[in-house]
């Protein structure tokens, strides 16, 4: 038996980073930038106004106050998005709206709550001036030029795991095409005689195939392309073109057949089709697993995953060896998920030395996590995998976990937020 960690290595070392794509802003989203990208303008272009209200010069209005204000001009007004050549001499003002450019001349701005707009607007006073009614010191509401990004600052740099304000922030900056490292495609083909497509009647001795749709979900939900394979039956020709059809995607991934079955000519027809390894990993579901390369007709090696067919197993065999895979490939630095401590609140026995990945709700109370199993832990239950939002992760050296013992959970649904 190899350990988790071994299998995972040998994996990661025959999987090659993608190359990139060039795609329209919105679509990369999840994607790892491929391209250094430098800002070719200041941000913001001009120095604006951070808030509604006046653009005065701070000198003139030192000493303002509610009791004593200081009445200035109004000779005109910017709306945001307007280029104005107004300027502000002493004793003027000029009324500006939030975002538009201050005028010259200007070196602050006080918000209308400041000023006695409001009265002058409810009388008679007249409205051609302003009583400035605070002293506010130079570049005051003010955002100045570059303050965000400079021209020629790197703003983005390649390996950057595009996320929604990475998006907005390239948009600011005009860019509406982008260089990311492509999506894997990933096929998934399912295997056994007993496994009957979805869109079928279901026959005596048959159950419908639902790893082919797990196992797209998931490649989905980590950021690529399923193509489903469909079902090939345990027989060595319709096998071994089925995995064929398969080869032009990046990564091939099968389901069944790589434990110790009598009818599993899967092993057979993998092992003639590439150097394919064949494993049992220290864990617990999930103990088959096969590796390989497959050689394709133009000479390219294509990496096959062979999960075992029990539902959970190439669910969880799935969490554990594809998606960092999948990640990898997508050119991510960080393959590994920000797992939780929780404090079990039920018993979990291991009784063979292998790491058990117990299906778990995890709820928070009073600022701690807590983990509950779902239900009966067999591999082909897949609706105690439906309930869990979480892996419990039991130790290879431990017997058993008591209620109340610490453990790490890998949690299913979490959104990453790290490169
Ligand atoms: P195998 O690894 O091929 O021996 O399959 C182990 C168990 O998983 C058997 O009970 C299979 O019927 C079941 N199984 C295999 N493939 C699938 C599938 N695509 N969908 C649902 N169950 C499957
Ligand atoms: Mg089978």
């Amino acid at each position: 038996m190899i350990s988790v960690e071994e299998a995972l290595t040998k994996i990661l070392n025959s999987i090659q980073i993608l190359d990139s794509e060039e795609k329209p802003l919105l679509d990369c989203l999840g994607q790892v930038l491929a391209e250094d990208v430098y800002s070719p303008f200041d941000v913001p272009p001009h120095d604006n106004s951070a808030m509604d209200g006046y653009a005065v010069q701070a000198g003139g209005i030192k000493g303002a106050s509610h009791k004593n204000p200081k009445v200035l001009r109004v000779v005109g007004e910017i709306a945001a998005g307007k280029v104005s050549d107004l300027k502000v001499e002493p004793g003027t003002a000029i009324r500006i709206m939030t975002g538009a450019f201050v005028p010259n001349g200007a070196d602050v701005v006080v918000p209308f709550e400041d000023t006695d707009e409001i009265e002058r607007k409810e009388t008679a006073i007249s409205k051609t001036e302003i009583g400035v009614r605070v002293s506010l010191t130079e570049g005051c509401n003010i955002r100045r030029r570059g303050e965000d990004i400079v021209q020629g600052e790197l703003v983005l740099a390649k390996g950057k795991l595009l996320r929604p304000a990475d998006i907005g922030l390239l948009a600011s900056l005009g860019k509406s095409m982008v260089q990311v490292i492509r999506r894997p495609l990933v096929g998934i083909l399912a295997t056994g005689n007993e496994v009957a497509d979805i869109n079928r009647p279901l026959l005596p001795g048959k159950i419908y195939n639902s790893n082919s749709y797990s196992l797209a979900a998931q490649v989905l939900l980590y950021g690529g392309v399923p193509k489903l394979l469909g079902v090939a039956p345990d027989n060595e020709e319709q096998l071994t073109a089925a995995v064929r059809g398969g080869l032009q995607c990046d990564i091939l991934v099968t389901s069944g057949g790589v434990s110790l079955g009598d009818y599993d000519v899967v092993k057979q027809v993998l092992a003639a089709e590439g150097n394919v390894s064949f494993w049992t990993v220290r864990m617990k579901p999930g103990k088959p697993l096969a590796f390989g390369m497959f050689k394709r007709g133009d000479g390219k090696e294509v990496p096959h995953l062979g999960l075992p067919g029990n539902p959970v197993s190439s669910m969880i065999t799935f969490e554990v060896f594809a998606r960092p895979a999948i990640f990898k490939m997508m050119g991510r630095s960080n393959l590994t998920k920000s797992n939780i401590t929780a404090v079990m609140e039920d018993s979990v026995g291991n009784k063979d030395g292998r790491r058990i990945f117990s299906r778990v709700v995890v709820t928070r109370r009073d600022s701690k996590y807590f983990a509950r199993i779902t239900g009966p832990q067999g591999s082909g239950i897949l609706s105690s995998m439906a309930k869990a939002n979480g892996l419990a992760i039991i130790p290879e050296n431990t017997r058993e976990v008591k209620p109340g013992t610490p453990v790490e959970v890998i949690m299913l649904d979490w959104d990453e937020v790290h490169d």
